[in-house]
């Protein structure tokens, strides 16, 4: 991805989620100085797999692991400082030293208990899928203008002027939803006198960092959480997350211009998987679902929850190439296909007859698409051993061929295992 004209380059997930864009991001690492996460908040786990360790990162950028990257929570995530603090204190225990080169924006709003109380509160109602850890609330805050920044610790009296108005509010709102839980607005103050004094140091203008780093010729990573078809603008929605996960989301997120992008790598898996509720044309609901949910240990990596698997959706992909301008994709999880005799491949949708060659915008209509597949062969040998595409079986090279050109953008990593090594450069 990285040539002599590109230095800033976005990876984002070209699905639903859960692509592998964690480990992607710690190949990527090794040739950038800067990593940044731009949008969503401590809901998404990265899992990286380094040698014989696991980290699950959820809101430190996955960059973190690697000992010269300066990292870079930015303006779009919503902050979690209880649980930052926690998985940075987990990093620091198993030897990894973020001193000097982790920095959170001033910008990024943070995401409280009564945030957390109000998503479990709505989840009863909405039925969305969510993980109940406060995003939908902190950025319906943000938006809603009354939202609390990492800038705002910097004065403990107004940060505590601030949480009196929105725990106040938020108790209303809990009670008008008939809920008999209520926040605690000591509880609240002492969370903040105690984490202030760790996040403030913290605390820059991450825009401006990039923005200098670019300017000296540094190599920027803008890493996005979950996936395209969950961006609050061009996923299924209702049945989305609250922040723009797409490209676009990534110049707004970690606050510098589009312009300074120079390419943008989507990671896609060599099947599909969807976590909670929602529309999933192309999922195995017969033993194949099981099996490649088995196969590929596909249980979210922070909650535990089985995902939703099916096969390769193509108009997905190529609705992802299309909304995030993707100059490359990364195909992850090749190997969880290498014992299917048989892979099938949804090339395009049909609706009530004909073919619907683009993604609908109305999730009623996606739930009564009917994918058309074309079967392609299966390989039946382990890839996992593979470092160029010719190590690969003829079969699984033309299953790439055929994403590729279902997609409509060049495959430029190709992954066939959890570890860092197991990495096709194509
Ligand atoms: P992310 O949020 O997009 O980083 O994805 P997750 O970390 O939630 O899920 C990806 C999972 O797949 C993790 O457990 C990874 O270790 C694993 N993974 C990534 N790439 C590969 C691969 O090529 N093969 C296999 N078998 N697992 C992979």
């Amino acid at each position: 991805m990285f040539d002599p004209k590109t230095y800033c380059v976005v990876v984002v997930g070209a699905q639903w989620g859960d692509e592998g864009k964690g480990k992607l991001v710690d190949v990527l690492a090794e040739k950038v100085d800067l990593v940044v996460r731009y949008q969503g908040g401590a809901n998404a786990g990265h899992t990286v797999v380094t040698g014989e360790s696991q980290f699950i990162l959820q809101q430190i950028p996955s960059g973190i692991l690697h000992p010269r990257v300066t990292c870079l929570v930015g303006n779009g995530v919503v902050l979690d400082p209880e649980t930052f603090f926690t998985e940075l204190d987990g990093l620091v225990a198993r030897g990894i030293d973020p001193k000097g080169r982790l920095f959170v924006s001033e910008r990024a709003h943070l995401v409280m208990p009564y945030h957390k109380l109000l998503d479990r509160a709505s989840e009863k109602s909405q039925n969305i899928g969510t993980t109940g850890r406060g995003i939908g609330p902190t950025y319906e805050d943000k938006y809603g203008r009354r939202g609390i920044r990492v800038g705002d610790l910097r004065h403990l009296e107004t940060a505590r002027g601030l949480l009196r108005e929105r725990v106040e509010r938020a108790n209303q709102l809990l009670g008008l939803m008939g809920v008999a839980e209520r926040a605690d607005l000591g509880a609240h103050f002492e969370l903040v006198a105690r984490l202030a004094p760790r996040l403030v140091p913290l605390a820059v203008d991450t825009g401006l960092v990039v923005h200098r780093g670019l300017r000296e010729g540094r190599r920027v990573l803008l890493e996005g959480a979950q996936g395209a078809l969950l961006d609050v603008d061009h996923g299924t929605y209702p049945f989305v997350t609250s922040s723009n996960t797409t490209a676009g989301g990534a110049a707004v997120g970690a606050g510098i211009g589009p312009t300074a992008i120079d390419g943008v790598l989507g990671v896609v898996k060599a099947y599909t998987t969807r976590v909670g509720n929602g529309p999933l044309p192309t999922e195995a609901t017969d033993g194949m679902g099981e099996e490649l949910r088995r196969l590929g240990g596909e249980f979210g990596a922070v909650t535990g929850r089985p995902r939703r698997c099916g096969w390769f959706d193509a108009t997905v992909v190529r609705y992802s190439v299309r909304v995030n301008g993707l100059t490359g994709l990364a195909v992850t999880k090749l190997d969880v296909l290498d014992s299917f005799p048989e892979i099938p491949v949804g090339t395009d949708y049909v609706l009530d007859g004909h073919a619907c060659g683009e993604m609908p915008a109305d999730v009623r209509v996606l739930e009564r698409v009917k994918p058309h597949y074309e079967v392609l062969p299966g390989w039946r040998k382990p890839t996992t051993g593979a470092r160029r595409l010719a190590d690969l079986p003829p079969q699984a090279r033309a299953y790439l061929d055929r994403l590729e050109d279902l997609s409509g953008a060049p495959i430029r990593y190709v992954s066939v295992g959890t570890r860092r090594d197991q990495i096709i450069e194509v």
